[in-house]
């Protein structure tokens, strides 16, 4: 098992979207470049629902350090590109990750949630 921080991102065989990014799961993908793809969520809380996913195994945003930075920037880049070709970005979006089972994540593999198409909440539920 991975401590946070740690640079083993080896895929893990039995993660759901460790199996999505390798093609092994079938997908509806709207992104993709050497570290992320970007895949429609497949039970949408929204009218656009899209989950931007690295391509390493990374648990959650609690294992990330100053190191992926770039990454980061990679993941907020695509998902403003995206919500221009959605047609959600004039009106405004959330892009959110949940962390562990208080912050309401389900898949233990980092994922962003970029949402729109309808106005949101706060605080979330
Ligand atoms: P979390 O609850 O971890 O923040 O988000 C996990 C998301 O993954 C949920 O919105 C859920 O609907 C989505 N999801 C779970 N399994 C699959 C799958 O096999 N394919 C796709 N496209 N989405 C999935
Ligand atoms: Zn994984």
């Amino acid at each position: 098992m991975s401590e946070p921080g740690s640079r083993d991102r080896h895929r893990d065989p039995t993660c759901v979207f460790c199996r999505i990014v390798a093609g092994e799961l079938p997908s509806t993908v709207v992104h993709a470049d050497d570290e992320l793809i970007a895949i429609r969520d497949i039970a949408p809380r929204a009218p656009t629902h899209i989950l931007i996913l690295t391509r390493d195994h990374i648990v959650s945003a609690a294992d990330l350090t100053a190191a992926d930075g770039p990454l980061l920037g990679n993941v907020f880049a695509t998902a403003a590109t995206l919500a221009r070709s959605e047609g959600i970005a004039d009106r405004g979006y959330r892009v959110v990750t949940n962390v562990g089972e208080w912050g309401g994540q389900t898949v233990d593999h980092l994922h962003f949630h970029l949402m729109g198409g309808r106005s949101f909440t706060w605080p979330p539920g």
